[in-house]
């Protein structure tokens, strides 16, 4: 019998624009930060609604100048998800502060603000909420808790952006929103990320840490007079996004909405078909005040989670699984004492998450020949 081909996991939706515009790029000579990036960062505050967007070259660069510009660091600790990827935890560590985790709901896999509450010390300064799989966080909720205990509240909205909250983008729910267009995410740039807000000040801060703590960035310095002059204000780093990235970014981000609609309607017939096997699985449940993306697909296999992966990769379908908890690898035991039985939600979903292929590159039948597959292993 002849194998079907196989299905990735996931593959990006590069389409002419794109092409058209890096070209168009690379033709122009101007290659890093300028006009395209300027372009793009506009784009991001019409589409999410925010007065600032800050384009960088990831979302963990984001997220790490997110801490700085608040300034948070070294004695500070900064609450998170410990059900989320690297990038969430080691930035709190980068920026000298001590990551705090609290465990998620059972249903969302988010933070549970309940238990937000008994993390916060005099030493917490903010709150990460990651809006996990593209499913906002309790927004409401957690923003109460950091008005009554004045902490900052940094949304990662690394599969959020297109999501939305009580019928709001999300992008503006706290002091500062990072966004990931890494390639696999909503949106993508190869690598990137951004960062939105309401506050030009802090907007700058953030523009001038991405580029050595300089004080104007390289677009102006060289359109300027004395454009060989410059300071050094902050020990910054170097994250900014380059116009071959934001050249990319500009048509993914017209077609947001169109890629989220896709990937919404790949759910439902997931969610329909899979909830025909009750006890085996359990489909993401979707609150509902949001509306959620699906940058993941997370499905909850009760019996054998390993051999469910294994077998859809002999059916030619690859999976994945998202996330390994931060406290169960080695630097987060070693430094924090943290281990296996800390965050018994966090765990228990870990143990049976299974990440379907789910994006916009998928035909309609791909996602059929996924729920067969399914259908095949949980009843043979
Ligand atoms: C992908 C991801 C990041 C990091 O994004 P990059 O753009 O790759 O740096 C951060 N948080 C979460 C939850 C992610 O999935």
């Amino acid at each position: 019998m002849k194998k079907p081909p196989t299905l990735p996991y996931y593959q990006p939706w590069i389409g002419e624009e794109e092409k058209n515009q890096v070209i168009d790029t690379l033709d122009s000579g101007w290659l890093t930060t300028g006009p395209k990036t300027k372009k793009f960062e506009q784009e991001i505050c019409t589409y999410v609604g925010a007065q600032q967007a800050v384009a960088l070259n990831s979302c963990t660069g984001a997220l790490h100048l997110s801490l700085v510009a608040l300034g948070i660091g070294i004695g500070d600790e900064v609450i998170t998800s410990p059900f989320t990827f690297a990038a969430t935890g080691n930035v709190i560590h980068h920026a000298g502060a001590k990551p705090v985790l609290v465990d998620i709901r059972r249903d969302t896999y988010n933070i549970d603000p309940q238990r937000i509450e008994e993390a916060i010390t005099p030493r917490t300064k903010a709150i990460i909420p990651v809006h996990y799989a593209g499913q906002p966080c309790d927004m409401t909720e957690i923003l109460e808790i950091a008005k009554s205990h004045n902490l900052f509240v940094i949304e990662d909205g690394a599969h959020a952006i297109g999501a939305e909250y009580e019928g709001r983008q999300i992008g503006t729910f706290g002091d500062m929103t990072c966004f990931s267009f890494y390639a696999t995410k909503n949106i993508t740039t190869g690598e990137g990320g951004a960062i939105t807000l309401n506050d030009e000040l802090l907007a700058n801060r953030l523009r001038s840490l991405s580029l050595h703590g300089i004080s104007k960035d390289a677009w102006k310095r060289y359109s300027s007079d004395t454009s060989w002059h410059y300071e050094i204000e902050d020990f910054g780093w170097k994250y900014n996004m380059t116009d071959i990235q934001a050249a990319l970014g500009i048509p993914q981000l017209q077609r947001l909405d169109q890629f989220v609609t896709t990937r919404r309607k790949y759910a439902q017939i997931y969610n329909q078909e899979l909830s025909q096997f009750p006890g085996s699985v359990v489909v993401p449940y979707e609150s509902p005040n949001v509306k959620h993306t699906y940058h993941l697909y997370p499905l909850l296999v009760e019996k054998d989670r390993n051999g469910f992966i294994e077998k859809m990769h002999q059916q030619g379908i690859e999976c994945s699984v998202h996330f390994i908890p931060l406290h169960i690898h080695p630097i987060y035991g070693r430094e924090f004492g943290l281990k296996w039985g800390d965050f018994p939600n966090a765990e228990w979903v870990y143990e049976r998450e299974v990440s379907l292929p789910l994006y916009p590159m998928m035909s309609e039948e791909d996602v059929w020949r996924v729920v067969h597959s399914v259908g095949k292993i949980l009843m043979p």
